[in-house]
């Protein structure tokens, strides 16, 4: 699950005092060019989004369409972990192989490309996390697995929203995030921490998710 991230922002050049690796180069000089056409770009989009969507075997609905997310709002509400009403508008979720989203795939109007593709990132991750059967019982059980299981998938939006925008979030919103997951503090130290260590790697230009990793594949293809 998880809230979209609201960035923007043009693809630019890595900060820092390392030089990008060569891959990253590649592909801010393609996606330099891809963004000065909007039909490009909505292609290339396309593109990326079903490559993703095709690689995890998964599924997009949007959440006004179905009804069981209704019943799902109800049960997030009464376990604490989310809000009724701000579940159904603004939450992502992914129930195995469906994810559920609360904007029109494509529409840049309220969100943009990059970040839809940054929140699609974050549910793929989500994906292969169910075939574990114990995934539902210990994500609703223990707000410290359920950081863990969030980790993951928080990772895979900053390995994406680096190689889509070429900057960072600040990493403690990102942890704070998981407060609206019910999460307690400790749970968000360690989170925080986490994505500090991962952050070291993904501006250096690496990527350890899968979901990052068949992205930055696409995007290079
Ligand atoms: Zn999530």
């Amino acid at each position: 699950m998880s809230r979209h991230i609201l960035l923007d922002g043009p693809i630019q050049c890595l900060g820092g005092q390392h030089s990008p690796p060569k891959e990253v180069i590649r592909i801010i000089n393609k996606y330099s060019k891809i963004k000065k056409d909007e039909t490009m770009t909505k292609k290339e989009f396309k593109r990326l989004w079903n490559g993703l969507l095709t690689h995890f075997n998964a599924r997009v609905i949007k959440k006004s369409d179905d009804e069981l997310m209704e019943a799902i709002a109800s049960f997030l509400d009464v376990l604490k972990i989310q809000n009724r009403e701000a579940f159904l508008n603004n939450w992502a979720i992914t129930l195995r192989h469906n994810i559920y989203l609360p904007f029109t795939v494509g529409d840049d109007s309220k969100i943009t490309l990059e970040e839809q593709l940054i929140v699609l990132c974050h549910e793929l991750t989500h994906v292969p996390q169910w075939d574990d059967p114990l995934f539902v019982l210990r994500y609703v059980s223990s707000t410290a697995h359920r950081a863990e299981e969030e980790t993951e998938a928080l990772i895979a939006g900053l390995e994406a929203c680096h190689l889509l925008i070429g900057a960072l979030p600040p990493l403690n919103e990102e942890a704070v995030k998981l407060k609206a997951y019910g999460c307690k503090k400790a749970d968000i130290k360690v989170v925080e921490k986490a994505l500090t260590m991962a952050s070291i790697k993904i501006e250096k230009g690496g990527v350890s998710t899968e979901a990052g990793k068949v992205l930055r594949k696409l995007m290079l293809s």
